[in-house]
């Protein structure tokens, strides 16, 4: 049976746990033989915990809820989120949507700036100089991908640093590869901030811990190792050309998928016991969303997984908006 009981932000222990019971029932099993009885069918091992990134997701958007009317009580000041949309990408065009309502519900004042798909660069990089000056606006958000016609560099390049809440500006990159701020103060790239908000809540001490992440994109994979690497654990990056994934996987206390491949990662690549956290959303021919990691094998084997979808999915937006209070209180808290 897959546990599905909530697991709050920081909550600890329960890849832990699911561990010693799997550690006792091994164990029941070898002195039984020892004290001269026939050897013992063993139980199964016990499933891995399932990381509820929606629960989890649920308790930071209350948390931030309450911190903002708690700022708006004693200044009548609230954080105000843009997000800016060039063209009519239907993907696009729901991402943002469920963002404005998102930041609607936590108190924000949240707007959509919908610009037409033959916007060209000079208009939007006018759009955003005029987002950089107004000082209601906390946080920029750029929807990607951007119409084909569009610098997607230069255009990020252009946000203010201090409200870039995708955390993809190249001084914010750059901070986090240095490793000198305090992730809490930085604006660090949301789905990677997500991925250790979940991690955290089974494993609070990963000091030490061996951290394979497979994936090093800029969105993802470089963000989360460096973040791992701040958290002192070990990490190995692996991408396309790595020997013996497999082998390179086995090492792993923590294993974070962000390759995009659909049940890419095998359930017999995981060490027993450790923390898996699939950021891959992969949408299979039948339109259901599957991960990067082959769920019913690696759950029989890991301590802790996230599933795909109800894992990773969820804490993006809900990072975007502890982003957004971040650089709220940054500039003007
Ligand atoms: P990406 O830019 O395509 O990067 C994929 C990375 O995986 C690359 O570094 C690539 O290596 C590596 N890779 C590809 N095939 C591999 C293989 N067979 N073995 C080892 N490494 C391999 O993708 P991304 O933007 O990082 O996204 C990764 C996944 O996360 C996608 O499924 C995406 O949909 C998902 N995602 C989810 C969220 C969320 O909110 N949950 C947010 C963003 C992305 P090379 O560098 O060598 O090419």
């Amino acid at each position: 049976m897959i546990d599905t009981g909530h697991h709050g932000c920081g909550q600890a222990g329960d890849a832990y746990a699911t561990t010693s019971v799997a550690s006792g029932l091994v164990a029941r099993a070898t002195i039984a033989h020892e004290g001269g009885f026939p050897p013992m069918e063993t139980d199964p091992m016990p499933q891995a915990t399932l990381i509820d990134g929606k629960a989890i997701a649920a308790a930071l958007r209350a948390q931030i809820a309450t911190e903002i009317a708690g700022i708006k009580a004693a200044s009548g000041l609230v954080p105000g989120l843009h997000v800016v949309l060039v063209g009519d990408d239907p993907a696009s065009r729901v991402y943002v949507a469920s963002k404005e309502k998102l930041a609607v519900e936590v108190g924000m004042n949240s707007v959509a700036h919908r610009l037409p798909a033959e916007t060209t660069q000079a208009e939007l990089l006018a759009k955003l100089a005029e987002l950089n000056a107004d000082n209601a606006v906390d946080g920029i958000l750029v929807q990607l991908p951007l119409p084909k016609h569009l610098d997607t560099a230069a255009v990020i390049d252009a946000i203010d640093p201090a409200k870039d809440v995708d955390g993809l500006h190249p001084l914010n990159a750059g901070r986090l590869a240095g490793g000198k701020v305090d992730p809490e103060h930085l604006l660090v790239p949301c789905t990677p901030l997500g991925s250790m908000l979940l991690l955290k809540s089974v494993l609070p001490a990963l000091a030490g811990l061996e951290a394979v992440v497979i994936g090093r994109s800029e969105l993802v994979g470089r963000p989360v190792a460096q973040l791992l690497l701040q958290a002192d654990c070990t990490v190995t990056i692996a991408h396309s050309r790595t020997k013996d994934l497999a082998a390179v996987v086995r090492r792993a206390d923590i294993v974070v998928a962000a390759l995009g491949r659909p049940g890419y990662v095998r359930g017999d690549w995981i060490k027993p016991g450790a923390t898996v956290i699939d950021v891959g959303i992969n949408r299979l021919p039948d339109g259901k969303l599957t991960g990067d990691v082959a769920f019913a094998e690696a759950v029989e084997v890991a301590g802790a997984i996230t599933p795909v979808p109800g894992g990773v999915g969820p804490m993006t937006i809900a990072c975007l908006l502890r982003n957004t209070l971040t650089a709220f209180k940054a500039r003007r808290g």
